[in-house]
């Protein structure tokens, strides 16, 4: 979440005046009106008759069958997966709120709106496609596209299209459309030289937008299709403050919404080849940059939730190596890896194209396991007739699996190879005992990292239970309110936090998240509250969980506060009638250990 960016409240005031539910969630759910209430089928649980509801008017969105309730933001965070900050943004150039960060934007890019860059990118989307269509140019390469299989729908879906091997036609259409010169260089459509002239980004090659998870063109893809064009077959825009190459994963815009409710993902290594599935309907597929993938891309994954990923690269030697390496990278976040055996030298596109959607579904079915492809592709390079090679083998493909970061994911990994490879079990458990040590080594190594403080957690937890539950169950916040008190938070932030919500319910102020981060002052404190609210909690589990999470706070707190009069007692400050009484206390609370009452 690198460029967080701290509002200024004055603005975030204004886009809550301005935010329409009913406008935001319609765009997604199709509702109902029956006087000021507006109805539709709930898009968190499965159902036929309607029960999610918004009042004309509210800001709160309400379902009687499951209970989800939230307003705009965690609406686009629940159901388009965004971000915490990814929804604001939404928002706010939805309803024309101009967000003025306090962090400023990197570069030249701040003096333009995202506004006006991503209204330059689709202007310039349009232009090459209708190029692409409508001229001579554009008519070798749609003979070109059109051999490849893909068909003026499929372009047309896509918005693909042709930039023009001359860089004036492009300059001038935009400079009659008035985009100025540097809006256009901002937008990463035209590059400056230090000599100052000036060059157009793209140019005789089809191009593929790339779009944000609200389907607005952030960049392109460019791939050439003669041979004579300088450069690599694919180019991607250059980084702008809209384009993130780290990040981005093509078909993302498409396929994000499945992605997070099926768990799972088709990686593929063309765009073309992603467009192609996502249009046969496999709408739960990405491509990443080639055969490339870096932890950013990896990252936007796992905060979908995936614990599936179906690797189907080109069938070719390039391919093979990417699945070995990407597919190390999933497995060690504890995901994982199907590797889909494609018929040499074709791609997902040309496969689809010959043998149709069922044959691809067959070979996802077929895809084999991470560790049996793993053991194939290294088989190739090692001979294992002898037991002493197949040991060999083995120690190699043992020490990858000890390097990940799952426990259990090791463990269950090691287990399969030795059935796989069939060694005998012995040889990995006295194996395992050296290395047991040093999973444990590396699991307190990442102790220093905030994120695995048991009581963090737990008062984030809290926090969470009581921001996206407490409204629709109000049994938690009563739970809350009657156990616990600001003192029980030993994470300063979680503790403001707290104060906060219970203050502004006590004042019977309508409490929402923009009312919360209205009054977050420094990019932590943004930070810890979207980690707060970017994960679901269900509520059916929420009052057993409140209960829980409380009584682990009382704990944590009671224990302190034994800690505290054992120390004071040992400080040999005190005299001896205040150590009887101090012994006293220390004595009394160990029978009391406080707990919830109902
Ligand atoms: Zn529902």
């Amino acid at each position: 979440m690198g460029n967080m960016d701290v509002y200024r409240a004055e603005d975030l005031e204004i886009l809550k005046e301005k935010i329409n539910l009913i406008e935001v969630v319609s765009s997604y759910v199709s509702l109902k009106s029956t006087g000021n209430v507006y109805k539709g089928i709930c898009p968190f649980h499965e159902e036929k008759t309607p029960s999610f509801i918004i009042q004309k008017g509210e800001a709160y969105y309400h379902c009687f069958g499951c209970g989800a309730h939230g307003d705009a933001i965690t609406f686009l965070m629940n159901y388009m997966q965004m971000r915490f900050v990814e929804a604001v943004e939404t928002l706010a150039e939805r309803f024309h709120v101009p967000l003025r960060g306090v962090v400023k934007e990197e570069q030249a890019n701040a003096d333009f709106r995202k506004k006006d860059l991503k209204e330059v990118l689709l202007t310039a989307a349009q232009f090459y496609h209708y190029y692409l269509l409508h001229s001579e140019e554009g008519g070798h390469a749609l003979a070109y596209l059109y051999e490849r299989g893909l068909d003026l729908n499929f372009l047309s879906l896509f918005t693909i299209g042709f930039a023009p091997k001359n860089n004036q036609i492009f300059v001038g259409f935009m400079q009659k459309h008035r985009f100025s010169f540097r809006l256009l260089e901002a937008a990463g459509l035209i590059h400056t030289f230090e000599s100052r002239q000036k060059k157009v980004f793209f140019s005789n090659r089809v191009t593929l937008p790339i779009l944000d998870s609200n389907g607005s063109v952030i960049g392109f893809s460019a791939r050439k299709i003669s041979e004579e064009v300088f450069g690599p077959k694919y180019i991607n825009s250059p980084e702008t403050c809209l384009f993130k190459k780290a990040r981005t994963l093509y078909g993302m815009s498409f396929s994000r919404r499945r992605i997070a409710k099926e768990r799972r993902v088709i990686i593929v290594e063309g765009q073309i080849d992603a467009l192609r599935l996502i249009q046969e309907g496999f709408t739960f597929t990405v491509a990443g940059q080639g055969t490339a993938m870096n932890m950013g891309q990896i990252q936007e994954l796992l905060n979908l939730g995936i614990t599936q990923v179906y690797l189907a690269l080109d069938g070719d030697e390039a391919g093979s190596i990417a699945a070995y390496k990407i597919g190390n990278l999933f497995q060690n976040e504890g995901v994982e890896v199907y590797v889909v055996s494609m018929p040499i030298d074709k791609d997902p596109d040309t496969i689809l194209r010959e043998k149709g959607p069922q044959f691809f579904v067959e070979l996802l079915k077929n895809a084999s396991d991470y560790l049996h492809f793993v053991l194939k592709h290294l088989s190739k390079d090692h001979t294992i007739s002898s037991p002493a090679q197949k040991t060999r083998l083995f120690h190699v493909i043992a020490k990858q699996i000890r390097s990940w970061k799952h426990p259990l994911m090791v463990h269950e990994s090691l287990r399969k190879l030795t059935k796989l490879m069939q060694i005998p079990q012995h040889i990995v458990d006295v194996e395992q005992k050296e290395e047991w040590s040093s999973i444990y080594v590396k699991r307190e190594g990442s102790l220093f990292a905030v994120d695995v403080d048991p009581r963090r957690i737990l008062e984030i937890d809290l926090l969470r239970w009581l921001f996206l539950a407490g409204k629709s169950m109000p049994i938690v916040t009563k739970l809350i309110k009657a156990h616990l008190e600001s003192k029980h938070f030993s994470i300063e932030i979680c503790r403001r936090f707290f104060s906060l919500y219970i203050e502004k319910l006590e004042q019977q102020e309508s409490i929402d998240f923009l009312t919360i981060a209205n009054n977050l002052e420094s990019a932590e404190e943004q930070l810890v509250f979207s980690e707060i609210i970017q994960k679901r909690v269900n509520i059916q589990r929420a009052e057993k969980g409140v209960v829980e999470t409380i009584n682990k706070l009382l704990e944590y707190h009671w224990m302190e506060e034994r800690e505290k009069i054992k120390v004071q007692i040992q400080s040999g400050r005190c005299s001896e009638e205040e150590i009887l009484c101090l012994a006293k206390r220390f004595d009394a609370m160990k029978t009391a250990i406080p707990r919830v009452y109902k």
